[in-house]
């Protein structure tokens, strides 16, 4: 270390100690500094502390592994960082000193110094990975002084200018700012880069001279001075701490927080911050550099997966500026490299027990790895690698169903291209298959169409030469991701594989113009908002909109495929069969139609939990007949209308019993705010007055009569049974009959009929109802001379319910928990309305999720507990449900097993993941 840097450094210490608030929270002689190399302070369990990478790091190193050495800054300076005013810790700078004494020593290097000069690379690492989300910066510690010396002691000048002009260009970017100002500019380096490719006429960079390389430099200063009015930094500290607060700024970057929300990452964990000696793969032809997996994180198959570029560093492959070669490559290339890289991929899956991403340098052919994590994966490759590395004992059944997150089970229901429309479908192009699945959709060019498109009701894919992180928002919004460059581990395909979109990467042949907003494929010039279609299985572009076709999984539940045809379905059988045997919740269905109903049962649903009355009569000639039973003026008119939907009603149930063969069957009596169901406009209006033979304004009267202002919670829920008897009356007797129906017979069904009594806060009204449906019940049972088995219990969806469950317990056979309404009239928030602010709340962070997505667990989870608890007290065998839409989210139901429900009942198509994510809260809980 120079003398120049170690004054600087101190001054540093000085600065921070200066700039310091208070803080109680940390003594002075807290460590935040954990090395790893030589000497290793961490190890793999260490991740809150030192992040994913930083505990990594310390257990590659520890278990010997070429790892070059470094140190990292916990997660806990992160934290200091943002409470005091973006500074740090009065005892860090002396750490960070001595840490980088540590890697001198152990190297022989100098950080800062002419003779043989020490380079680092600092990197972002939170507990999590968030890959591509925060920042990087690479060859910190050049200036014009360090280059020389980089240049005499690697006797390769071009190198060492090489990683010069890159470390500008990071460095100015990454701390300086010096980016394209809008998304439709090029990137101000490369474009710098480019001019002087395309005014030498030279290929690649490598092409570049030592001389233009140094040209490059000026060049790139001269922009940095430009656009910022200060110089490129020449002291390495001074750099070292613009990196280090870069890479902790970069937490709270836009995409990193809606990374954090699209994975519920809690915004108060932090980065770490990882420092570590650069090696070089771009050193000369004899060094490389790549990603690899230890299997193919696109479809599970286990084979060796990655790719490489050679005389490169690591940016150039993920970032997709250059297409990298398939790793399979490398033995001949450069054979001994992939021997030993075959024989690290062998120790980690052993050691880590998973599948692992990992990034390494050859360095004149020598290899190193800088990272390793658990790989990403598509949903398909997360059950396939589970099922498979528990046959080869790798982990036990257990941990194989812990390892695959439930909503990945997902991806093997999702529709593909139908096979008849795909043979007609033209061809036009091909790119690497990177995220599976089938999407079809308009051409969007910029992350801003895609989601202004979507907004409007559109279906697009998202073209794009490459994606940077910026994209990810476009992304969210699209079917699928089409981009001309890179590779599979290109920004775009990591990113598009873990949010289950479909992607085709590195479509060379594809031409973006983003100024013409064109997609020129051979002779084929498509235009924005054109139709595309993309398989990102095959990697095949097809020019227009190609219909889709169900999911192997899903021919076969439904009888269209054998069972042993598809490898899929065996993988996710097996999977489902290990929940099943481990999970002790109940997994039902939100269904209110028999098709509904039966696609629940070959996903597994055990019965259903709600079936929403209201929604049986939405279509055809039951809407009118419904209209005309609200609207009606009297109790005359109003049974006229019932004994019209009585019928019908009882014709539903009757389909639901018998589609649910015996199973559970949950039936909610009328709901709706009643404005549903009303028409809006007077044409309508106008022809439902002449079809029920009344005159208009007695229509208009009527709903006149019926307006409320905040109908959600106005005469709904049980209100309307308790001023219309004669409505629960109707609905009782149909299902009565309906029972009494399936119940007798050679094909006869034994019933389990649940009736629920929606929005009640009060004992009271409960006990109303009841009394209605009991007298009904004992009629029906009388005429047919037999008994139905049948429960009455509620919904707890206000407050008061909750508050005062052990009273209302007294009535009930068991609750159903409607957290939809129970989350409305807990946060006072509209369940229709949140539109307006959501968008704010969520950048701030104020919700960590959707409230109506993933249960308020701290807030409305309280009143569950506080009902679960009261009502035992009551009934100690009271049955406990839940029927929200929260009972299809995988930590909402963790916590439904955690607060001791009997069961959870969601949409169809997500009881699967609720059948995974419910094995998962035993075994996570046990
Ligand atoms: C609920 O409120 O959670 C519920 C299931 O009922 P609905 O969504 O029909 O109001
Ligand atoms: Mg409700």
């Amino acid at each position: 270390m120079s003398k120049n840097t170690k004054a600087v450094a101190k001054k540093q210490v000085k600065t921070i100690a200066s700039t310091k608030k208070a803080t109680a929270n940390k003594s002075v002689a807290a460590n935040y500094v954990y090395a790893f190399g030589k000497k290793t302070d961490g190890n793999a369990t260490m991740r809150d502390l030192l992040g994913g990478k930083g505990a990594n790091l310390a257990e590659m190193a520890s278990i010997g592994l070429p790892v070059p050495p470094g140190f990292t800054i916990s997660t806990e300076v992160c934290g200091y960082y943002y409470d005091n005013g973006k500074t740090y810790p009065a005892s860090l700078s002396k750490s960070v000193l001595k840490a980088i004494k540590q890697i001198e020593s152990q190297l022989g290097k100098n950080f800062g110094g002419r003779s043989n000069p020490l380079l680092v690379s600092v990197r972002s690492g939170a507990r999590d990975s968030m890959p591509g989300m925060m920042d990087t910066i690479l060859n910190l510690g050049l200036n014009d002084v360090t280059v020389e010396g980089l240049a005499e002691i690697s006797g390769n000048p071009r190198f060492a200018w090489d990683c010069y002009r890159r470390f500008i260009q990071m460095y100015g970017d990454v701390v300086m700012g010096v980016q394209a100002r809008s998304e439709e500019e090029e990137d101000p380096f490369h474009e710098i880069l480019e001019k002087m490719k395309r005014k030498l006429k030279v290929e690649t960079d490598s092409d570049l001279s030592t001389e233009n390389l140094k040209a490059l430099v000026d060049q790139y200063k001269a922009l940095i001075r430009k656009r910022t009015r200060s110089a490129f930094p020449q002291d390495v500290f001074e750099q070292l701490w613009g990196a280090t607060s870069a890479v902790f700024s970069s937490w709270r970057n836009e995409r990193a927080i809606l990374y954090r929300q699209q994975y519920a990452i809690p915004a108060e964990w932090g980065t770490a911050v990882n420092i570590q000696a650069m090696v070089f793969g771009n050193a000369g032809d004899d060094s490389a550099t790549g990603v690899a997996f230890t299997r193919d994180p696109a479809n599970g198959e286990k084979v060796f997966y990655g790719e490489y570029l050679i005389n490169a560093q690591g940016e150039d492959v993920v970032a997709g500026v250059r297409t990298p070669n398939a790793i399979a490559k490398l033995a001949n290339e450069l054979p001994q490299s992939y021997r030993d890289l075959e024989k690290v991929r062998n120790k980690l899956e052993k050691h880590f027990k998973d599948m692992q991403d990992f990034e390494f340098t050859i360095e004149g052919g020598r290899l190193f790895i800088l990272q390793t994590r658990n790989g990403k994966r598509t949903g398909l490759a997360a059950v396939r690698i589970a099922v498979e590395m528990q046959r080869e004992r790798l982990m036990s059944q257990e941990t194989a169903l812990l390892k695959i997150p439930a909503e990945s089970i997902d991806s093997l229901l999702v529709p593909v291209f139908d096979p008849k429309a795909l043979k007609a479908a033209p061809i036009i192009g091909k790119g690497l298959p990177a995220g599976p699945g089938a999407a079809t959709g308009r051409i969007a060019f910029t992350a801003a169409t895609a989601e202004a498109e979507t907004r409007k009701g559109n279906k697009v894919v998202l073209c794009r030469n490459e994606t940077s992180p910026d994209d990810l928002k476009g992304m969210l919004h699209s079917q699928g991701i089409l981009t001309s460059r890179g590779g599979v581990s290109s920004h775009a395909a990591l990113v598009a594989r873990q949010l289950g979109k479909v992607c085709i990467c590195g479509a060379s042949e594809v031409v973006i113009n983003y100024e013409k907003k064109t997609l020129t494929a051979g002779k084929v010039v498509l235009k924005e908002g054109d139709y595309i279609s993309i398989d990102g299985s095959t990697g095949l572009i097809y020019k227009g909109m190609i219909e889709s076709a169900d999911s192997e999984v899903k021919r076969v539940l439904e009888g269209g495929l054998k069972a042993n045809k598809s490898y899929t379905y065996e993988l996710f059988q097996t999977v489902m069969s290990w929940a099943d045997k481990h999970r002790t919740l109940n997994v039902r269905t939100n269904a209110d139609t028999p098709a509904m109903a039966k696609q629940a049962v070959a996903f597994g649903a055990e019965g259903i939990g709600l079936c929403r009355t209201e929604h049986m009569f939405f279509d055809g000639e039951r809407i009118d007949i419904m209209r005309q039973m609200i609207l009606a003026a009297d109790e005359v008119q109003r049974r006229s209308a019932l004994k019209k939907l009585l019928p019908f009603q009882k014709k539903d149930f009757v389909g639901l019993f018998k589609a649910m063969e015996g199973r559970p069957v949950t039936i909610r009596l009328l709901d709706p705010p009643l404005h549903e169901f009303l028409p809006h406009d007077d044409v309508v209006r106008r022809q439902l007055a002449e079809k029920l033979g009344v005159p208009f304004d007695f229509v208009i009267d009527r709903i006149k009569a019926l307006h409320e202002e905040n109908p959600m919670l106005g005469c709904r829920g049980c209100r309307l049974g308790i001023i219309y008897p004669e409505i629960t009356e109707m609905q009782a007797r149909a299902l009565f009959e309906a029972a009494a129906q399936v119940s007798k017979g050679k094909k006869a069904i034994k019933i389990k009929a649940e009736i629920m009594i929606p929005l009640v806060g009060f004992r009271a009204e409960l006990a109303d109802q009841l009394a209605i449906v009991h007298r009904v019940a004992a009629e029906v049972m009388k005429k047919h001379k037999i008994k139905i088995d049948y429960l009455v219990g509620t919904m707890i969806e206000v407050p008061r319910a909750a508050i005062t469950a052990d009273e209302i317990a007294h009535e009930a056979d068991f609750f159903s928990f409607g957290t939809n309404d129970l989350t409305q009239t807990t946060l006072g928030l509209s369940r229709d309305d949140m539109g307006l602010f959501y968008d704010q709340y969520q950048s701030k962070e104020i919700y960590n999720q959707n409230p109506f997505a993933s249960l308020d667990q701290t807030g409305v989870g309280k009143l569950v507990e506080l009902a679960v608890e009261r009502g035992r007290q009551t009934k100690p065998n009271i049955k406990l449900g839940i029927c929200g839409e929260h009972a299809g989210d995988p930590m909402s139901i963790d916590f439904c097993h955690r607060t001791g429900l009997n069961y959870v009942s969601c949409s169809p198509p997500r009881v699967p993941i609720a059948r995974l994510a419910a094995a998962q809260a035993r075994l996570r809980n046990k």
